[in-house]
């Protein structure tokens, strides 16, 4: 048996090691050594329960370690890892992931080239719209966030992440998100893609008003830009509907999934219409992964997605978001550092009166037993996105630590 002391010092040492050998982009200190993880909890090392309100950053739909994700992830490991030679073979699992997803995409949507990431799958969306159309032009929004890898960069709002980086992508013009006359004067003859998210994740979860995405579907129609909705964050019954843009009625061209889609296994992809994704056929290989689309991923998705539908949690994250957010309303009427209480389904944005109050209820909040955290561009707003199947228990034992940790 270890000694309370020998386990605190060898907490020490791994968090010392991570230092010293995991690359960092954050001078913030990280908050403890995971454990284990099951539901809506995630347990450090020095045995502490934490009720997780971010869910891997909308990763962990379905709660972390689903009994049927984890029996779907043995039963392919036992069957195969990796197996891939590009274009030889066929794999069973992605081939059926895929064919379940067509039947919950919006119309016409049903092919997906599949990858490892929500960065990889918005490249590979950037790339189709450019084949497809041929245009030199890709029309971006302020507060967007697509991913860290250089064309992903390209079309993510704000100069500090994107100079030191520079030359970016050529052709890239930022407009003001929820803006249909800004979109107007800048989608034109040489644009090929717009690329939107339908609600602003890491921007500080901004819902557009309601004539945004489908007067941005009218200006692509009219203009012959492809429309890329990027629903990394979004998907997958996160925002009360499977994917958002089904709040607004609006069919992308290209449909940009990652995060949850492989149910806390990395998976991601772009979704088209057969004819569109067919130019990536000519010449051979045009696009092509490794890994993307992993036996073993996809088997993960499966189940997660048949969880997500059979037990209506989708129906439910609308439910419960509601909740909460009149909740949080309720708290605000009293409570002046809170400024505002918006989002959908279950991506909540809390918006302080000031990036130190924010800080405060983040801490408090983990002093006392939750995860939450800020958005990237945002350091007002506090992110809320616990799993979608979170027990009555635990999320009334989350909002009554909320009311304690208001600063
Ligand atoms: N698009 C959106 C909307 C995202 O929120 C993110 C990740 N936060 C990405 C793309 C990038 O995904 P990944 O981290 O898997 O590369």
């Amino acid at each position: 048996m270890e000694t309370m002391s020998e386990k605190a010092s060898a907490i020490e040492a791994i968090i010392r090691d991570d230092r010293q050998f995991v690359g960092q982009t954050t001078p913030f200190g990280k908050p403890f050594v995971v454990a284990h993880a099951e539901g809506s909890r995630v347990w450090s090392a020095d045995g502490r329960s934490y009720l997780d309100f971010i869910a891997g950053m909308a990763v962990n739909n379905v709660g972390h370690n689903h009994p049927q994700v984890r029996a779907a992830i043995i039963a392919q490991v036992e069957r195969t890892l990796h197996v891939n030679v590009f274009g030889k073979f066929v794999i069973p699992s992605q081939v059926e992931l895929a064919r379940r997803l067509a039947q919950v995409t919006p119309t016409g949507l049903e092919q997906i080239f599949f990858t490892n990431s929500g960065t990889e799958a918005i490249e590979g969306a950037l790339k189709l719209a450019r084949k497809v159309t041929h245009r030199p032009g890709i029309v971006a929004f302020e507060g967007g966030f697509h991913g860290r890898t250089f064309g992903a960069l390209s079309v993510s709002w704000r100069d500090i992440y994107r100079q030191p980086f520079e030359p970016l992508l050529p052709g890239v013009t930022f407009i003001p998100y929820n803006n249909l006359a800004a979109a107007e004067a800048a989608i034109g003859g040489d644009t090929g893609a717009v690329i939107v998210e339908p609600i602003q994740g890491e921007g500080g979860v901004r819902v557009p008003s309601d004539d945004f995405l489908p007067g941005l579907r009218a200006i692509c129609d009219r203009q012959g830009a492809l429309l890329i909705l990027d629903e990394v964050q979004t998907g997958f019954g996160r925002t009360g509907r499977f994917f958002a843009c089904e709040h607004w009625g609006v069919v992308p061209d290209v449909l940009v999934v990652a995060k949850a889609l492989g149910g806390g296994m990395p998976l991601g992809g772009f979704i088209s219409r057969p004819e569109v994704m067919r130019t990536l056929l000519d010449p051979p290989l045009s696009h092509m992964t490794t890994f993307g689309g992993h036996p073993v991923s996809c088997a993960a998705g499966l189940a997660s997605l048949e969880i997500l539908l059979g037990e209506g949690l989708v129906e439910r994250a609308e439910r419960t978001g509601e909740a909460i957010r009149a909740y949080f309303k309720e708290l605000a009427a009293g409570w002046d550092s809170i400024v505002d209480v918006r989002g959908k389904g279950l991506l909540i944005g809390i918006e302080f009166q000031t990036a130190e109050l924010a800080r405060a209820f983040v801490g408090r909040c983990q002093d006392l037993g939750v995860i939450v955290s800020w958005t990237v561009y945002s350091g007002t707003t506090v992110r809320l996105a616990p799993p979608l199947n979170i027990s009555e228990a635990d999320l009334q034992q989350g909002l009554e630590i909320f009311k304690q940790a208001l600063p």
